[in-house]
């Protein structure tokens, strides 16, 4: 599943080439791609002739700025010609690919969008569990969409520090890794980077959060920003079939502490790698570097 580093890149790519986007026409070939209120209907209906400018992210989701007309560079997402929120969220295998010339539409499309040169943007998602939403200019995305309402704060946000973490996580009694993985706890951090943010750290998957002191939970703050800076920097992550715009997977794996290694020794001090399940998802450690 695609996390904050992936969701990122792609958000980058999104930006880069729809530079000046204007939706001449789109197409939704499976419905259930659109979860925004009135479906593929209303979707096809209100995104005709929008440019898309900006792209921001928040969490896992992706928010594209809509605009009545053309020129969508030139103007603020306050502007008159806003014209509400193109909102992806890409779930397992959801992926967007660019297409400038015509190509056979492969038969995991869910939706396509073309500007008057016949280019196209593709929505391809092999598991179908991908949304997307327009959001209308009247309306706050977080009405509408559950999971942007209760997300927690960004990890590269001020909101997101020692103490914020050190309230969230008093007295609970779930494993750490588990509650990384809580998005309203916060937000884009998924298994791959909360594993390897947990060695960086040197705290077991298991401990119990409440346990954490306060010298941890600050050090576990400052991995998880390290973890996902690198990642993004390599453009995510080589694992699960994550690609972007131009159909390239990221570089982040090759340097991989624990994600992925059981069995193989620490590339810190030698130990053998271990593996278990942990709300559902498969959790690596270092039994020595990790306390
Ligand atoms: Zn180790």
């Amino acid at each position: 599943m695609p996390e904050l580093p992936e969701v990122e890149t792609v958000r980058r790519g999104l930006a880069d080439r729809l530079k000046g986007f204007q939706i001449n026409e789109l197409k939704v070939f499976r419905e259930r791609a659109i979860a925004s209120p009135g479906g593929s209907k209303v979707f096809i209906k209100m995104m005709r002739g929008l440019s898309v400018g900006s792209w921001e992210r928040r969490g896992k989701y992706l928010i594209g700025n809509l605009y009545k007309g053309k020129n969508s560079q030139e103007q603020s997402p306050r502007s008159k010609n806003s014209f509400g929120l193109w909102v992806v969220h890409l779930r397992m295998t959801g992926q967007f690919q660019w297409h400038a010339k015509k190509t056979i539409t492969c038969p995991y499309t869910r939706v396509s969008f073309w500007n008057q040169k016949g280019e196209e943007l593709r929505f391809v998602d092999t598991r179908s569990f991908g949304q997307m939403w327009w959001v209308p200019p009247e309306i706050a995305p977080e009405d509408i969409i559950n999971g942007l309402r209760t997300m927690g704060p960004e990890p590269f946000s001020n909101a997101f520090n020692t103490s914020y973490l050190k309230k969230a996580l008093k007295g609970k009694k779930r494993p750490i890794k588990n509650a990384l993985l809580d998005q309203t706890l916060v937000a884009g951090a998924g298994n791959i980077y909360a594993d390897e943010s947990l060695f960086r750290a040197g705290i077991l998957p298991q401990t119990p959060s409440g346990h954490l002191k306060e010298e941890a939970i600050k050090k576990l703050c400052s991995s998880l920003k390290e973890v996902l800076e690198i990642s993004i920097g390599e453009g995510g992550t080589t694992f699960s079939d994550f690609r972007d715009l131009s159909g390239a997977s990221g570089k982040y794996g090759g340097q991989a502490w624990v994600y992925k290694r059981s069995g193989q020794p620490c590339r810190k001090c030698g130990a053998t790698i271990r593996k278990n399940k942990m709300a559902g998802r498969g959790t690596h450690w270092c039994p020595s570097c990790q306390k």
